[in-house]
């Protein structure tokens, strides 16, 4: 019987929690994981389309396991937003949405066109993929509509999960042991629940989550910086399992391409936000996502972003050269940069963000950390930072101090204490 199944997976950690309830759901109408793409008889691709780049892998994965005679199944932003060109390369264009229809779908071609009903997906409890930290879900989909975004139209409008639904899954996995949550979604601050017949926004569910017993850290992306109150901030900053890590997107830093990104914030509001963070969390990490060569920025505009850079002194960014993704506003807009000159700005933010971020660094020399152990001899701070130490003991899922006595740009380096 053909039932080994492999899962590829593409883009943000919203793809990797959803991979990991795709496996729940398949392992429970007993299909098996393989861990080779080669071994399997279904290859599911979870696809991503931010960039050009991921989504042409997924569609040569897709192709290759078609001419290796696998059954070709695609889920994720790239395939839902474009099911018709998908259906090219795939046997099944599937939506998570449709989950808990999967299994009687890809065994039976012919229930592809019925009506798929619609279980919350996000109610199946998920095969995490470590024992020490969980992504969780609070919410799906997007209001925000950047120019650039495809999330809008792949993932639909805002949905968040209900308070009772997050506790219950935040309180099993303290109960086996986890130590780090992150609570998922594409705009954290947009969060809307309900608790004891009281509305609840994101400070109120992380306060809550905060109150749950256990030894656990908190960590929440992504925040957009149009929605990031000085109330979350202060929440931050009184919940003691909440980590002082925050990812806030900019984008760009001049303020007529914030305007075609359709972001709804200035360069100096954005900053006006970095400050009461730092005001009220001063050792908070800051990390970022920037696109360069946006449709029609010029090179003085860009300068805005390098400007913003001096300024933030991010930890982190994640640099991506603009491509346009079809569906999109901006897909319309003339994507006139040249490849070279992207790269180029990129390169140039990148050359700022290395000195920033040694420079954030350095601070931690000579200090003892807390770190949670993720592979033999490499962990992170509560605030995110990669710290590398030796140790002969298997310390994985591990909460342990660490000394810092070295600090490079993208890592640190340490010597445990206990
Ligand atoms: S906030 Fe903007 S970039 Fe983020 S998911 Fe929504 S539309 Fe996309």
């Amino acid at each position: 019987m053909k039932n080994k199944f492999f899962i590829k997976t593409f883009g943000c950690q919203m793809n990797i929690s959803d991979s990991e309830r795709i496996e729940t759901v398949l392992l429970s109408a007993k299909f098996k994981k393989v861990n080779s793409e080669n071994l399997a008889d279904f290859v599911i691709v979870n696809s991503c389309s931010v960039r050009q780049a991921a989504e042409n892998r997924a569609i040569s994965t897709l192709k290759n396991a078609k001419k290796n005679k696998q059954v070709a199944i695609v889920t994720g932003c790239s395939a839902v937003k474009e099911k018709l060109r998908f259906k090219n390369f795939a046997d099944f264009v599937l939506d998570i949405k449709d989950l808990q229809k999967w299994p009687d779908i890809i065994l039976n071609k012919n229930t592809l066109q019925q009506d798929l009903g619609s279980l919350n997906y996000l109610k199946f409890q998920p095969k995490y993929q470590t024992k020490f930290h969980a992504y969780v879900p609070i919410m799906t989909g997007c209001n925000n509509f950047c120019s650039y975004c495809v999330v809008p139209y792949s993932r639909g409008r805002e949905v968040s999960r209900s308070v009772k639904e997050i506790i219950k899954e935040v309180k099993s996995l303290i109960k086996q042991g986890y130590k780090a949550i992150t609570l998922l979604g594409q705009n954290v601050n947009s969060y809307s629940g309900k608790f004891n017949n009281q509305k609840i926004d994101f400070p109120a569910l992380l306060k809550i989550i905060n109150d749950i017993d256990g030894d656990f850290w908190i960590w929440f992306v992504t925040s957009h910086p149009k929605d990031m109150s000085l109330k979350l901030i202060k929440t931050i900053k009184n919940c003691k399992r909440v980590c002082h890590y925050i990812h806030l997107p900019a984008q760009a830093g001049n303020d007529v391409i914030l305007k075609k990104m359709n972001r709804k914030y200035t360069h100096a509001k954005y900053l006006k936000l970095v400050k009461s963070i730092k005001k009220y969390l001063p050792d908070a990490c800051l990390s970022t996502d920037i696109i360069v060569g946006f449709p029609g920025e010029t090179k003085k505009q860009f300068l805005d972003t390098c400007k913003l850079f001096k300024e933030v002194k991010y930890d982190m960014a994640f640099l991506a050269k603009y491509s346009p993704r079809p569906g999109t506003i901006s897909f319309k807009m003339k994507d006139d940069i040249l490849q070279d000159e992207k790269k180029r700005r990129e390169n140039f933010l990148n050359d700022i963000l290395r000195k920033t971020a040694l420079k954030n660094n350095k601070k931690y020399l000579g200090k003892t950390c807390e770190i949670l152990v993720e592979k033999k001899d490499i962990g992170r701070t509560r605030t995110f930072k990669l710290v590398k130490f030796n140790s002969d003991k298997d310390l994985i899922g591990k909460i342990v101090n660490v000394k810092i006595t070295k600090a490079m740009a993208w890592i640190l380096q340490g010597e445990i204490k206990n």
